[in-house]
């Protein structure tokens, strides 16, 4: 049953099929304007200064290489809204993604950023057999996060309508896929999975109308989509975006299946060698760096993603013009994605801090036991601070719980070991074992 045609439809034929020379031409025209627009953004204007570059500098796409890179730590030395390059009333909308502390980074939006944001995400939505007379329910987070509302925008701009079902309580979310005879599901892959289990177990395999599934928010891999669409009778599709480009959107599969198509006039994808900051071949896994071609609040030059993938300029059957990347494989930091939460080693640590008597020792592990993330926290007690008594361990370990939860949103198990019997590093120290199995 999840072996059914999904018809090649394409949303906005103009921007996806153009012909390559035109969209080199446009390409150029948006860097310039991406170039002038972040000269409001003093990071931005103190680079072009230092370096002579100006909006004329930009006459091939090869120009793209004088321009500075941004890091997630820029956009944080300038919370809350140094890159902001609108005055407050021009914003529309603002989100935020977690940070590596407790202070989330801010992304802001005009009217016309929205517009073409939810035009990004008809595209992949549409491309994955999303037609108006659908309902679609959407299980992502509604809040901070750009998925909930991103996707939300998405389905209305392709006319079908929107269940904002918002995460949590699967088995609310399986009675409105049921009686509301739901089409198409959003959510992570993990918890489209964690559904397919619950519905096998509660009898209702097959029984569903569910036919289409937009998965996204964390890396996935092959054998997860094929057990998610065997388990649910259903074609399930990968996207991609991130709130500092724009959110859900950057990229997305098309009924073809071979890589996520790049929404080449908004974004200029570039794979980067991630120690020589040098170009890597078609096919060769590099670290994605992007930047906006036609954002007004907030423009974002060669943005380091961290996110390992490769790229694909070979053509797709689909008819669309565009590059492809593959899913993503890995990444180029420390940073943890948890049941669709990004979580930093640091934040850990952070918490640590907060409760005396814990050493800067610790240990995450990652597993995925059933089709859910759990995630356990080592961390070593100070001699002094080491105790026989149950009640006060109980108590540092209650008090350690609470902290991480407050900074990273996410429930750890947490487990107290003995001085010094955490491994020690004399390099960089290996705080993460993800035994999850992300990499195809
Ligand atoms: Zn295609």
């Amino acid at each position: 049953m999840s072996n059914f045609v999904v018809p090649n439809r394409i949303f906005d034929p103009e921007a996806e099929c153009m012909p390559s020379g035109e969209r080199v031409k446009m390409q150029i025209a948006g860097l310039r304007r991406t170039v002038e627009q972040a000269k409001k953004i003093p990071f931005y204007r103190r680079k072009f200064d230092k370096s002579g570059i100006a909006p004329e500098s930009i006459k091939s796409l090869e120009d793209l290489q004088q321009l500075p890179f941004t890091t997630k730590q820029d956009l944080r030395d300038a919370y809350p809204f140094g890159f902001f390059a609108v005055p407050r009333a021009e914003l529309a909308r603002l989100h935020a993604s977690s940070g590596t502390t407790g202070k989330p980074t801010f992304v802001g939006y005009t009217q016309k950023d929205l517009e073409i944001w939810s035009g990004l995400c008809a595209r992949f939505l549409v491309a994955g057999g999303l037609t108006a007379d659908q309902i679609v329910q959407v299980s992502f987070g509604y809040g901070l996060f750009t998925g909930g509302f991103g996707l939300h925008s998405g389905i209305e701009r392709v006319g079908a309508s929107v269940l904002p079902a918002s995460s949590g309580n699967t088995q609310r979310q399986i009675m409105l896929l049921e009686d509301v005879k739901i089409d198409t599901l959003i959510c992570t892959p993990s918890y489209a999975l964690n559904l397919a289990e619950n519905i096998t177990a509660m009898g209702k395999k097959g029984k569903l109308a569910l036919r289409y599934a937009h998965l996204g928010g964390e890396p996935w891999t092959e054998e997860m989509r094929l057990g998610i669409e065997e388990e649910l009778g259903i074609r399930a599709f990968n996207n991609y975006g991130l709130s500092e480009i724009i959110g859900p959107g950057v990229s997305g599969e098309c009924a073809v299946r071979c890589g996520m198509h790049i929404q080449e006039d908004q974004f200029m994808v570039e794979c980067l060698n991630p120690e020589t900051l040098e170009p890597v071949a078609d096919g060769e896994q590099g670290e994605l760096v992007i930047t906006s071609l036609n954002k007004e609040a907030c423009p974002i030059i060669r943005y380091r993603t961290r996110d390992l993938a490769y790229l694909d300029s070979s053509p797709c059957e689909c008819g669309r013009t565009t590059k492809r990347m593959s899913r993503i494989r890995g990444r180029s930091d420390d940073m943890m994605i948890i049941r669709g939460v990004n979580v930093f080693p640091t934040q850990i640590e952070e918490a640590l801090l907060r409760v005396d008597g814990t050493a800067p020792h610790f240990m995450i592990e990652l597993t995925r036991p059933g089709n859910l993330d759990e995630a356990a926290i080592k961390v070593e007690i100070r001699p002094q601070d080491f105790s026989d008594k149950m009640e006060a361990m109980h108590k540092m370990r209650d008090r350690i719980g609470r902290e991480v939860t407050a900074i990273t949103g996410l429930h750890f198990n947490i487990e107290l070991v003995e001085p010094n019997t955490l491994e020690r590093f004399t390099g960089k120290a290996k705080r993460v074992f993800d035994n999850r199995k992300l990499n195809d």
